[in-house]
């Protein structure tokens, strides 16, 4: 069943060029899609669109079955749902111990301390980062950053998890633990949606590929539909 669905979404960023020309685009439960174009594509701007960070200019975001309205309560609940993860770690991670950044979606949900304490450690847990809950995340290499900001939204339950060129900086070993990482999260149950580059990362990955080039969808397939038909 369909969770969310981008219809005729324009964007132009203000000083900025058009970045999306007019999406459509659909999210299906329990998929593993994978947005592929080129730097300026448009695929962060999508990316950024399905969890509300981004208002489209026109067009419709259907969440659940019904038009999105951009009011807070509506953007809470699209954030809960939606968990975004942002290309650059550095980013996402604002405080000052790794316990404490991925304590902070929990917290802001209102969570009891017990529940935000349980969810930090088993999210820590998931992405092998158990025992740095005391760490100033500005002392860790690139890739248990990542982890961390993967921890981060992961301990909010998200029924979406978008990640945004998850192994960007990384090095291979790293973005082979982070890909393994993203198959855990699908076969427990989660929809996930990554953009990236490299269409080697994608072929292997995805369920459906989204090919983007100049704000515009060219087109969307099996890999083997998008990458055979080039
Ligand atoms: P991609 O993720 O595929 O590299 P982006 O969505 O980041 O593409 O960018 C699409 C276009 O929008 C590019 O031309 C980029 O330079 C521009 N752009 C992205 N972010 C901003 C911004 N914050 N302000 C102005 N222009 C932007
Ligand atoms: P990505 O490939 O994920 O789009 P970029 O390097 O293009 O990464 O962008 C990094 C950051 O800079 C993003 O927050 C993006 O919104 C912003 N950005 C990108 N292009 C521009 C631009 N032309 N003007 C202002 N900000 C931009």
């Amino acid at each position: 069943s369909t969770i969310l669905e981008l219809k005729n979404i324009k964007y132009k960023y203000p000083n900025g060029p058009e970045a999306l020309k007019g999406i459509n685009f659909r999210i299906d439960k329990g998929e593993k899609i994978a947005i592929v174009g080129a730097n300026g594509a448009g695929k962060s701007t999508l990316l950024l669109m399905l969890n509300g960070m981004l208002k489209p200019d026109s067009g419709d975001i259907l969440f659940t079955g019904e038009i999105f309205r951009y009011d807070r309560k509506n953007l809470r609940e699209l954030r809960r749902k939606v968990g975004f993860v942002f290309q650059n770690p550095d980013t996402q991670i604002i405080a000052p111990t790794v316990y404490q950044d991925v304590a902070f979606g929990p917290v802001n949900l209102g969570y009891s301390d017990d529940k935000v304490r349980s969810s930090v450690k088993e999210a820590l847990s998931y992405v092998g980062m158990s025992g740095f809950e005391r760490r100033p995340p500005h002392q860790l290499s690139g890739g248990e950053k990542k982890r961390v900001a993967m921890a981060g939204i992961l301990a909010m339950n998200p029924d979406i998890l978008v990640f945004d060129e998850p192994t960007s900086a990384l090095d291979p070993a790293g973005s082979e633990d982070v890909m393994e990482l993203l198959d855990e999260m699908h076969i427990s149950g989660k929809t996930i949606i990554i953009s990236t580059h490299d269409v080697e990362l994608a072929y292997p990955w995805a369920d459906r590929v989204v090919l983007m080039q100049g704000g515009r969808v060219l087109t969307e397939g099996t890999p083997d539909d998008v990458f055979h038909n080039k």
